[in-house]
């Protein structure tokens, strides 16, 4: 039975989480109705217990086992999380006695604490995963992969991380830097005949932090150079935390070995915040725009209005309230929905920028790799006329055109064939979760 559930998760949970989470777990018992599992660390098990067992209860209900509790007990450690055995021959290392200010991490900045992170549905995996990383202590993935659009907080993390370690240990030698600069690092050591010394020095941190990995997809020597200081501290059993704008195996020009690195720990997605988290968010600004600006007074509904409207990113999100409360001091004037209207007129615009059919058609050409022609050629070759399809689906979720305007964006196709290409999507997503996987990058490609 726990094969067939296993089946029926993919569909309910997506393939996503279905590698991260169900896939991991052993079915240890089954029996006087309890089903026991068993998972590789009391976090895993923790997570799953709230967010998967009601779905795992249903399913194997359905299957004809039902059981009153679902359990998750650690396991015994596999092969591959036991800690390596540190190697006795390894020499003492100069790198080592670089003292960890010298370090060649990027500064942190000193806002990006766990305090001022508001979490939320769609941020709560990632934060609860970087809390543990930044606990200390053993090991429980490697790495900590973080993936979200821009301005979701994959930075802000990342710095709590490294400001929550120094605290806990001030000598641990915790390293962060943008992928850009370890390449700029590396370059350098390459050119000036260091690489030596940049090799040990990367392989002496205790945990090291890479953002927006994707940076490095397509050089090919960073890369190469990536992996190998990615393996040796693992082999040592060091954390390392990784992010980028998508989830591993969604990133071009990035080497196979590398993505099946990157996807061994935990891989998380940031989502796009919901209305409640952006109105979390700026209500915490706000508490502090009070004590900066003594005297203002802010009319009920503006956070709202801007919660609501403003939906890309966080950072414009802060930046709209910045330049609100910047204004409405200026000019002494209370903060209405006026105010507001006016101050911020080009960013309520922005936001409100139509998406094209031509952009839509853009993008999903470019993940599947067709020529941009081929969206509204005549070609029926399965490999093309998916994508096309895909097109015509975001086409009609994503825009306000009607089902005739799409056909005529398609090469002038009639509203039945794009009505047909719809459906069919429609159909598939039910069942591939590729396919699902795919609308959901897509998507937030295209709406940022
Ligand atoms: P990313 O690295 O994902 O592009 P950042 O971490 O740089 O995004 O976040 C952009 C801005 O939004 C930062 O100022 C950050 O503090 C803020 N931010 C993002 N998410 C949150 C959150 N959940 N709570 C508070 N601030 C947030
Ligand atoms: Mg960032």
């Amino acid at each position: 039975t726990w094969g067939q559930v296993r089946e029926e998760l993919i569909k309910r949970v997506g393939k996503n989480n279905y590698v991260t989470w169900i896939e991991p777990l052993k079915l240890a018992l089954l029996n006087n109705g309890v089903a026991r599992f068993e998972v590789p660390t009391i976090f895993f098990g923790d997570w799953v217990q709230r967010n998967y067992a009601d779905h795992i209860r249903s399913q194997l209900a359905s299957a004809g086992s039902p059981v009153e509790r679902v359990e998750f007990a650690v396991g015994a450690p596999s092969m591959a999380t036991a800690p390596a055995p540190v190697k006795a021959t390894a020499k003492p290392s100069r790198a080592r006695s670089v003292p960890v200010e010298d370090l060649p991490g990027a500064p942190l900045d000193a806002r990006f604490t766990f305090d001022s992170f508001v979490v939320g549905k769609p941020n709560e995996l990632a934060h609860a995963a970087a809390r543990r990383v930044a606990e200390g202590g053993p090991v429980t993935f490697n790495p900590l992969f973080l993936y979200g659009g821009v301005g979701l907080g994959k930075t802000h993390l990342m710095h709590a991380i490294a400001h929550e370690l120094h605290t806990r240990s001030p000598d641990l030698r915790v390293l962060y830097l943008s992928a850009e600069q370890f390449m700029y690092r590396f370059v350098q050591a390459l050119r000036e005949r260091q690489v030596m010394d940049f090799k040990e020095l990367f392989r002496s941190v205790d945990v090291l932090m890479v953002d927006d990995v994707q940076f490095i997809a397509g050089k090919d020597s960073t890369q190469e150079e990536f992996f190998h200081t990615f393996n040796a501290l693992v082999d040592q059993n060091k954390q390392i935390v990784i992010s980028a704008d998508r989830a591993p195996g969604e990133i071009k020009d990035l080497e196979e070995r590398i993505k099946s690195r990157l996807q061994c720990g935990l891989v998380v997605d940031l989502h796009p915040t919901d209305y409640e988290l952006r109105l979390g968010i700026l209500q915490q600004k706000v508490d502090y725009y009070r004590s900066q600006y003594r005297g203002l007074v802010l009319a009920d509904g503006v956070l709202e209005f801007l919660a609501h409207r403003i939906t890309s990113n966080v950072r414009i999100l802060e930046g709209a309230l910045t330049r609100l409360f910047a204004f409405a001091s200026l000019v002494g004037r209370e903060i209405t929905l006026e105010l507001a209207q006016d101050c911020l007129a080009d960013i309520l615009r922005s936001s409100d920028r139509k998406l094209s059919i031509e952009e839509i058609q853009r993008k999903v050409a470019e993940h599947y790799n067709i020529r941009l022609s081929d969206m509204i050629g005549p070609k029926r070759l399965r490999n093309i006329a998916r994508p096309r399809q895909v097109a015509m689906y975001l086409s009609k979720q994503l825009t306000p055109r009607s089902l005739p305007e799409i056909g005529r964006r398609f090469g002038g196709r009639d509203h039945t064939t794009i009505m047909h290409g719809v459906r069919k999507i429609e159909e598939l997503m039910a069942t591939d979760s590729q396919l699902s996987d795919d609308l959901q990058l897509l998507r937030r490609l295209l709406q940022g």
